[in-house]
């Protein structure tokens, strides 16, 4: 495995892993060969010497959104898809413990008998350990996303920088998808995000960490040790930055 090994500059940062990252090929759950890269990547991230908090989402399973719009009410919706974080958390949890490398599962969601409930605290010690933390649960309210969970425990963790995972390479002046001749920006400001009206994260998730001035890194997480590469300032990305 290519790991690099340039010092990347962060020591602590929060990692955004979208349910959907971990569904691999498949339409909805979970894909072992998926999760196994990705907590190899994790892994080698942490050795690195990088403390590495990662929010996980949902989708693979539940939104609340979608929930609500087949009627489900939706803070009743909001608590099943915050339930299907803990199913991806406890999953990554294991598929890195498999690895030899320690995983603490924390939930804002208290589910003692499954994983540690999540309290800043918590969070610190495990992470003073040198132990990957899983945040499981998202914010632990309904209404938010777990976008909106990684900036806010980007803040209160003192996080270098929030990793946004997503399936894009970066940031674009236009949807690549529909626009080919879309180019990625390398480098933003919070500021200029906005001004432009590129959608970075989710707004509040956004505004969380443009207040906090925490920096926010857009990659790919399709590539093998894309999370590592991130990290040494290689591979394609667009680095927002106050
Ligand atoms: N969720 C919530 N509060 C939070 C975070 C998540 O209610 O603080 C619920 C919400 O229903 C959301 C679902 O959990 O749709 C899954 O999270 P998200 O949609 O952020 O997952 P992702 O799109 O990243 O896979």
């Amino acid at each position: 495995m290519a790991v690099s090994s340039k010092k990347p500059d962060w020591k602590r940062v929060v990692v955004k892993l979208s349910g959907e990252a971990l569904q691999g090929p498949q339409t909805h759950g979970l894909d072992e060969k998926t999760l196994d890269r990705i907590a190899d990547d994790l892994v080698n991230a942490a050795e690195l010497g990088v403390e590495i908090a990662v929010v996980v989402g949902g989708g693979n399973f539940f939104r609340g959104i979608q929930g609500a719009d087949k009627g489900i009410e939706r803070a009743r919706a909001d608590s099943i898809g915050m339930l299907a974080t803990v199913m991806n958390a406890l999953a990554l949890e294991f598929a890195i413990e498999k690895r030899g490398w320690p995983a603490r599962a924390l939930s804002a969601v208290p589910m003692p008998s499954l994983c540690q409930p999540y309290s800043r605290q918590a969070a610190l010690h495990q992470l003073g350990k040198g132990r990957i933390v899983i945040l499981a649960g998202g914010t632990g309210n309904p209404f938010f996303t777990t976008d909106t969970g990684a900036a806010l425990r980007g803040a209160e963790l003192s996080c270098d920088a929030i990793m946004k995972a997503t399936n894009v390479d970066g940031v674009y002046t236009a949807d690549p998808k529909k626009e080919p001749t879309a180019t990625r920006y390398e480098r933003l400001t919070h500021d200029e995000a906005i001004a432009k009206n590129l959608a970075v994260m989710d707004t509040a998730a956004f505004a969380l960490a443009r207040e906090n001035r925490i920096p926010i890194i857009v990659f790919s997480i399709a590539q093998p040790d894309a999370i590592t590469a991130a990290l040494a300032g290689e591979g394609k990305s667009t680095l927002v930055v106050p």
